[in-house]
């Protein structure tokens, strides 16, 4: 058959006019209903699996669902402005949040724009918020210890760089001061902190911030809010959106610490989300796939290897419990997901013990690998130790008389659990915490009332910085306790047990 030029090159035309039509109408759809933050749009056919989209007011979407007929979208945002038959556009990008320095000291919301009215953020980096966790072979095992400040999770449930350390515990135990606590024992120790806070109170977190730049912590911190307040897909996005900020820093050879405050809120709010956009519910109403909601996050902290610059992201995610059921739906997801759990109890949060960590329930399954033979030497025995003075107590409350090695067993472990009692906003360095179980594992504070341990305690390390400072800079430094080391450490313990027993003649 023959063709003649200009038949061709109408036909050309002819071809084009309708790719261009096509294009036309795959990227601008009509929204069919609207409502609770969800919005239903038809025409989109050829858009992506969380790509944006922009709605006629401006406001931003995110497409979660999508069918054959209609995409399902939820609005970033409030859906006010919106109405059935508008139209929406898309944007052929995903989420995406400013990343790098600028971030530091700031507060933003769950799409990174700040809003502690410090102006716009520095910097013109931008990073999605999803992407594949890195696989094995770009990773190393954990092996250097990330410092929390306090005894009781140093010396028994240590943490190491790239490690994820569940946070478990009924409401008020304590969850969210140990997190901060650690952010704060991050000052001067090149770690960078991000604290995600997920479905709380605005004037909570208002408080926290304060609290962060009181102990100077700001400096070094970004802090990423989706309040109660705001809607679901907000408090969706706001972890991932937290772990890419601190991904750009990882892979700049940087140490990370991020905190999740609290991954049950985050679960709530994709289940409302899920249950709008009509996917099917499974346990506890939870869609089929919140297992992979946590686990797609927490896989991405970790520690990479020399050659990708040895940076590192370290996760604490925090999980809350009903009545202290950690057999519920989403806190096994998360423990079978981590490396380790701290479970607070409330017995002995009330009880005056805190941080009210249960140190049998409690496990790390990495971290000893990172931690310090210093520590090591003083903490190898502890939980035991604790372990088998909570089980001779439930003796004594029948009353009957003790054997003297029973007495001493109960008398050592209620020294060893009031040491391990520390207040807020006070973490103790390595060599401090090294000292402090030295003096109550070899049995220097064994004549020391109770109550006064930590009076002892105090006074024990004002005495070791005035007067062996150079033995804490050797501990800190070389990580281990020689015998002349252990010399030196035992006379400054005896020396001030002695000042102290002068003064307050126990
Ligand atoms: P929520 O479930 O409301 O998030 P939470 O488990 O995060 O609570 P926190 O808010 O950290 O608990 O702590 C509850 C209360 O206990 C706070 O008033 C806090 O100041 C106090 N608290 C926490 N840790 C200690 C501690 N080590 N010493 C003294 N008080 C503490
Ligand atoms: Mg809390």
């Amino acid at each position: 058959m023959d063709l003649r030029p200009e038949e061709i090159s109408a036909l050309i035309k002819e071809r084009i006019k309708h790719y261009e039509d096509k294009i036309e109408a795959d990227d601008i759809g009509r929204v069919i209903t609207v409502g609770d933050g969800i919005a239903l749009a038809q025409g989109l056919d050829a858009a992506m699996a969380s790509e944006l989209v922009e709605f006629e007011d401006g406001t931003m979407g995110m497409i979660l669902n999508l069918e054959e007929e209609s995409v399902g979208i939820v609005i970033l945002g409030s859906d006010r402005n919106i109405k059935e038959g508008q139209s929406v556009k898309r944007t052929r990008e995903i989420a995406e949040v400013k990343v790098g320095d600028g971030m530091l000291g700031r507060v933003v919301n769950a799409l990174g724009e700040p809003i502690d009215g410090k102006g716009p953020i520095e910097g013109d980096r931008y990073r999605p918020i999803e992407r594949v966790a890195p696989g094995v072979m770009t990773r190393k095992s954990v092996h250097q210890p990330l410092m929390t400040g306090l005894k009781v999770i140093d010396s028994m449930i240590p943490i190491g760089k790239g490690q994820r350390e569940l946070i478990i515990g009924d409401r008020q135990t304590g969850k969210t001061a140990i997190a901060i606590d650690a952010i704060i024992n991050q000052k001067g120790k090149d770690v960078l902190c991000i604290y995600v806070a997920i479905g709380q109170k605005a004037s909570t977190v208002a408080q926290l911030v304060e609290k962060l730049r009181q102990n100077g912590a700001m400096d070094y911190t970004t802090v990423v809010v989706a309040t109660a307040s705001e809607s679901a897909p907000m408090l969706y996005i706001a972890p991932y959106a937290g772990c890419a900020i601190g991904e750009e820093w990882m892979e700049e050879g940087k140490h990370v610490l991020i905190v999740y405050d609290d991954l049950s809120k985050h679960a709530v709010a994709y289940r409302a989300m899920s249950l709008l956009l009509r996917r099917p519910p499974g346990r506890e109403a939870f869609p089929g796939d919140v297992f992979y909601l946590h686990s797609r996050l927490l896989e991405r902290a970790c520690k990479l290897n020399d050659d990708l610059g040895g940076g590192s992201i370290t996760a604490l995610p925090i999980i809350e419990t009903q009545a202290g059921d950690i057999s519920a739906y989403i806190p096994t997801n998360v423990i079978s997901i981590t490396d380790g759990q701290l479970f607070l109890q409330t017995e002995l949060f009330n009880a005056g013990i805190r941080p009210a960590v249960d140190s049998g329930l409690s496990v790390s399954r990495v971290g000893s690998a990172a931690q310090t033979k210093a520590m090591k030497s003083v903490a190898k025995s502890l939980k035991l130790e604790l372990a088998q003075y909570a089980e001779l107590l439930s003796f004594t409350q029948f009353g009957s008389d003790l054997d003297p090695i029973t007495q001493k067993t109960i008398d050592h472990g209620a020294r060893l659990q009031a040491v391990l009692v520390q207040p807020q906003y006070a973490p103790l360095t390595m060599p401090q915490q090294v000292v402090s179980l030295y003096a109550v594992e070899h049995g220097f504070m064994d004549t020391i009332d109770i109550e006064r341990i930590s009076a002892f305690e105090r006074a024990l390390h004002r005495d070791m910085q005035a007067k062996h400072a150079d033995l804490l800079d050797a501990i800190e430094e070389k990580g281990v306790l020689d015998d002349d080391m252990v010399k030196e450490l035992e006379a400054g313990i005896t020396e001030s047990l002695n000042d102290f027993m002068l003064i307050n003649g126990a």
